[in-house]
């Protein structure tokens, strides 16, 4: 199998109303380097495309890339020829290796949108170089520039970047001093298309965690209430996990529970929801990996602070509906009390005064500068 790195560089609408929301960037250029199974160089692939939606360059992009209108009319070919000779070049047998994770789904927007047949079967694996040298270089915690990990490495920068073909040259070198033997297994999936039904939902294995993608539902509520996607499973032995804690939303991003097999112990289920490409839908990827005493208390921790807020929300509710019915008793009590006297309206209106202040009930936040008398 090749590894075949790839980069593009688009243009886009000078004003939002004039965007076609197909193909938000069309792809002016596309770069590529091929690798043999040694992660040897073995070829280059270019191609500068001649725009058909956006004739012409933003002033960012020319000065991004370098590229003028000129060029692009002159040099370039339609995008239909640049992709059918791009998979000619690609071969048969490789995995695109790719900085970061856009490119991808922009190359099969484009050829979504020129009507080109995505031939790559589904699901859809590529490396992600970006997240593979952030594994090895920083636990995959953080996402790096591609200038950061070629001035990292010290690899000479003798090529100008943000050309495609250069990018590629340089996400090639990185690529290189990745440890493919620990790190090539972690496969990144696109979500350009996601499962379409039962059977094309899967669950991947990784080292550590496990992943599943759910098919597409209509409604955000759909997909996370989907017992498939709420099942938790052992990571080693696939047996059913005992739910010490269940799915509960962990600030709005994610879903997050804690479940036990008696033989390997606690594992960690997270699930993300997200809007599929065309945003007529919504689809999840869940992962379950075994966890550390620490995880385990992250979970449990966040699940009490969210319970404790819960309990706070609805002390306050309580509180304030007992001073609102209070006010209006008293309100009431007051215009009665006017319709009768007028002396005794000040004291009436005194007990207004002091019930209607639900802002006492509000969390006092002791700042330590305040000054108590
Ligand atoms: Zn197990």
């Amino acid at each position: 199998m090749e590894y075949i790195v790839l980069d593009l560089e688009w243009n886009q609408a000078a004003y939002k109303v004039d965007e076609e929301a197909e193909i938000p960037f069309e792809i002016i250029e596309i770069g590529a380097v091929k690798l043999n199974e040694k992660c040897e160089k073995v070829s280059e692939f270019q191609a500068l495309i001649r725009p058909q939606v956006y004739p012409f360059l933003l002033r960012r992009t020319k000065e991004l890339t370098g590229w003028t209108d000129k060029d692009l009319d002159t040099r370039g070919i339609y995008f239909e020829d640049a992709c059918s000779q791009l998979l000619e070049w690609c071969g048969k047998d490789y995995i695109f290796c790719i900085w970061g994770t856009t490119d991808l789904v922009q190359l099969e927007r484009n050829m979504a949108y020129f009507k080109i047949k995505i031939p790559w079967k589904y699901p859809f694996k590529y490396l992600d170089v970006q997240k593979l040298y952030a594994m090895q270089e920083n636990e995959g915690k953080t996402r790096r520039a591609l200038e950061f990990a070629i001035e990292h490495y010290q690899i000479p920068t003798e090529r100008p970047f943000h050309h495609a073909v250069d990018d590629a040259d340089y996400t090639a070198k990185v690529l290189q001093r990745i440890d493919m033997a620990a790190y090539s297994t972690f496969f990144s999936v696109d979500y350009y298309r996601v499962p379409r039904n039962y059977f094309e939902e899967q669950i991947f294995y990784f080292n550590t965690y496990s992943k599943f993608v759910s098919r597409s539902y209509p409604l955000k509520e759909e997909v996370i209430q989907n017992h498939r996607v709420r099942e938790m499973n052992c990571f080693y032995c696939k047996k059913k996990l005992i739910r010490t804690i269940p799915w509960f939303s962990d600030s709005g991003r994610s879903y997050l529970a804690l479940g036990e097999c008696k033989e390997h112990g606690f594992m960690r289920g997270r699930i993300r929801v997200k809007p599929t490409e065309k945003y007529n839908g919504y689809f999840a990827i869940r992962t379950i990996r075994p966890c550390t005493d620490e995880d385990r208390e992250e979970v449990e921790n966040k699940r009490e602070n969210l319970k404790e807020k819960r309990r706070e929300k609805r002390k306050r509710e309580r509180i304030n509906e007992r001073l609102r019915t209070a006010a209006k008793k008293s309100e009431k009590t007051a215009e009665n009390e006017a319709k009768g006297g007028a002396g005794k309206t000040e004291k009436a209106a005194k007990a207004v005064k002091t019930v209607k202040a639900p802002k006492t009930v509000k969390k006092t936040v002791n700042t330590g500068n305040s000054k108590e008398s």
